[in-house]
């Protein structure tokens, strides 16, 4: 059983960005456990489907392009492009790996973890085994789709199993869920041509205004929609928690919550954009969730506080009201947890004063959640 100092679970943004952190520190003995390929996550996103979050070459300037996860790289520099498309995006993160030769072994799927005597033993799909002293969790979520919530489910599909809007058939589209994936497929659907009608539960669009992109539409997608809602194919309601979807009769009828029969019905299978689930669940024991189960506890190292060696790296990492979801958020946390593992491994940790600066090492998330007055 080979043994590691470090062994990370993931090489999407958060996997490949931790890793080359800690190979600057010299960390050695580590290795990236990815079950595809680097940046698989990103491929599977929907051909037509791009980053919110804008890439610039600022870094000329001393800032880093907003969705670059390594020091001194620029997805705009990289790519020649604005708001990458995931296939993009991915061949970014191939091109760190590459450059930095990061220790990445692919098609490596992580079945099982087990801690015993302060060791994780990681167990990957084929029998093989391996240990590790740390264990940094970059497993994401988007291949943990939030799918299974109604009746006809199997049926569906979830927006995260879209490779082109253009598969999808029929003239009017329902789709479930109304957070960037779902406006981003209504705006898609709508440019095809097709009627899209789209049904959220929890939001009163008027009433949220948050500069808290996690929570507002991101303004890249408000130009969109602006753009598109001209053509008048696309309607919204609010306030319509789905609570079932059967098919009956040939036809997907859609049941809200607070009313007893069916409200719409459509001809072609809805769209259900209701988010993800979590990688954690297969680690779930190795932490402590808040009380309403929807995040894990993390000290200020971003480690279980459950599990010591555990770390967590990536959208799902959380703390109270600050939700770390985008990679120009999650990115800051980097310096955090190598700064907890360089101490243990005894490394030479001085290169996190030219991280702080560059915004990859925040320790202190207290300056963070303030809205802008205009
Ligand atoms: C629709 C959508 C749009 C988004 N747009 C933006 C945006 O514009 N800007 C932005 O900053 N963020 C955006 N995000 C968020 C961003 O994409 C994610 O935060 C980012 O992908 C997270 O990176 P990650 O490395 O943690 O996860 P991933 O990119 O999902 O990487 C996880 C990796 O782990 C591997 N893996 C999973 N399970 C195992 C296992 N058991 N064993 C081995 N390997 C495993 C996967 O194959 C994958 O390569 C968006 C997210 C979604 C869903």
């Amino acid at each position: 059983m080979k043994n590691y100092d470090v062994v990370i679970v993931g090489a999407g943004a958060s996997g490949i960005g931790i890793a080359s952190m800690l190979k600057d520190f010299g960390v050695k003995k580590m290795v990236v456990l990815e079950r595809y390929k680097v940046g698989a996550t990103f491929e599977k996103w929907p051909k037509e489907m791009r980053f919110i979050t804008p890439s610039f070459t600022t870094n000329f300037w001393g800032h880093m392009d907003l969705n670059s996860v390594v020091s001194g790289t620029s997805p705009a520099y990289s790519l020649d492009t604005e708001h990458p498309t995931g296939k993009e995006y991915a061949k970014y993160l191939r091109l760190i790996s590459r450059h930095l030769e990061l220790p990445i072994n692919e098609n490596a799927d992580v079945e099982n973890v087990e801690y015993s005597e302060n060791r994780f033993i990681v167990h990957i799909k084929g029998h093989k085994i391996i240990k590790s002293r740390f264990l940094i969790w970059a497993a994401g979520e988007f291949q943990y789709p939030n799918s299974n919530l109604f009746s006809s489910s199997p049926l569906l599909l979830h927006t995260s199993q879209i490779e082109s809007w253009e598969q999808i058939q029929g003239d009017q589209i329902y789709i479930i869920g109304g957070g960037e994936s779902g406006i981003d497929a209504a705006i898609n659907l709508s440019r095809l041509g097709k009627k899209v009608v789209l049904l959220e539960g929890n939001k009163d669009w008027n009433s949220i205004r948050t500069t808290d992109p996690s929570v507002n539409l991101s303004p890249y997608t408000i130009d969109r929609l602006n753009e598109e809602m001209l053509n008048e194919r696309i309607t919204f309601f609010d306030k319509s928690q789905v609570k079932d979807i059967k098919l009956e009769d040939d036809k997907y009828r859609i049941y809200v919550r607070g009313k007893k029969s069916y409200q719409y019905q459509s001809a072609t299978p809805p769209i259900i954009a209701t988010g993800f689930k979590s990688s954690l669940m297969m680690v779930k024991d190795f932490f402590d969730w808040d009380k309403t189960n929807s995040y894990v506890l993390l000290n200020e190292h971003d480690e279980s506080i459950k599990t010591p060696g555990l770390f967590l790296v990536g959208p799902q990492v959380r703390h109270e009201n600050h939700i770390l979801c985008f990679i120009y958020k999650f990115r800051q946390r980097f310096g955090v947890v190598c700064n907890a593992i360089g101490n243990e491994l005894e490394m030479d940790i001085s290169c996190l004063k030219q991280y702080r600066k560059e915004g990859l090492y925040l320790d202190d998330l207290g300056d963070c959640g303030q809205e802008c007055p205009c």
